[in-house]
């Protein structure tokens, strides 16, 4: 299986595509495996005209909603050293057992 290097609440840096934006790191919001694909908070957002819901109390008018887009285009922001990087895979021991974790090219820090 293809190894996924975003993970859900990470946040990324956005460096391609038309919200590109180097300096503000993003979180992610799903990620969206077959399509190679994630929803990133505040990107590529679209402008959806709802239908007012009245069973459900929800008031019609324009809804600002993300779009997924590509996994090439972020890049994730390191915890440690708050620098976007490239992730690696490492194996670890813990408490007996062989465990894969992630870790920051640029650092070396783990990021769990
Ligand atoms: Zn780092």
């Amino acid at each position: 299986m293809k190894m996924f290097r975003i993970r859900k609440g990470d946040n990324v840096m956005v460096i391609a595509g038309k919200d590109a934006d180097k300096d503000v790191p993003r979180k992610v919001l799903k990620i969206l495996r077959k399509h190679d694909r994630i929803l990133v908070e505040k990107v590529n957002l679209v402008k959806r005209h709802m239908r007012a819901n009245p069973y459900a109390q929800q008031p019609g008018g324009i809804v600002e909603k993300e779009m997924p887009i590509h996994i090439s285009n972020v890049m994730v922001v390191c915890p440690a050293c708050h620098k976007p990087t490239r992730v690696g895979y490492r194996r670890i021991e813990s408490e007996g057992k062989e465990k894969k974790v992630r870790f920051c090219k640029k650092c070396n820090e783990v990021m769990e």
